[in-house]
């Protein structure tokens, strides 16, 4: 219950996790931390962010060996 409360809250803000393509490793990081299953591996080259399921938790970024996830506000 307190897990959806707060999911609802994070909903709210809208943020968005993102990864630019081009500096992405495919290194699956990201996939494994995502509690969404948000994150797929495109082609074995770069990771792709669903945006209707990501809930801008951030665990992406912070687990992110690159460190090149974003996190961007969304209307
Ligand atoms: S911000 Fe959270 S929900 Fe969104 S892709 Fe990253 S780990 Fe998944
Ligand atoms: S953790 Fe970073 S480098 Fe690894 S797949 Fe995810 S975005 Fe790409």
């Amino acid at each position: 219950m307190e897990l959806e409360v707060k999911e609802k809250q994070m909903k709210r803000v809208k943020k968005k996790a993102v990864i630019p393509q081009s500096e992405c490793v495919a290194c699956g990081t990201c996939v494994k931390v995502c509690p969404r299953e948000a994150i797929t591996i495109i082609h074995g080259i770069y990771a792709k962010v669903n945006e209707d399921i990501c809930i801008g938790c951030g665990k992406c970024k912070i687990a992110c060996p690159a460190s090149i996830i974003r996190l961007e506000a969304r209307v």
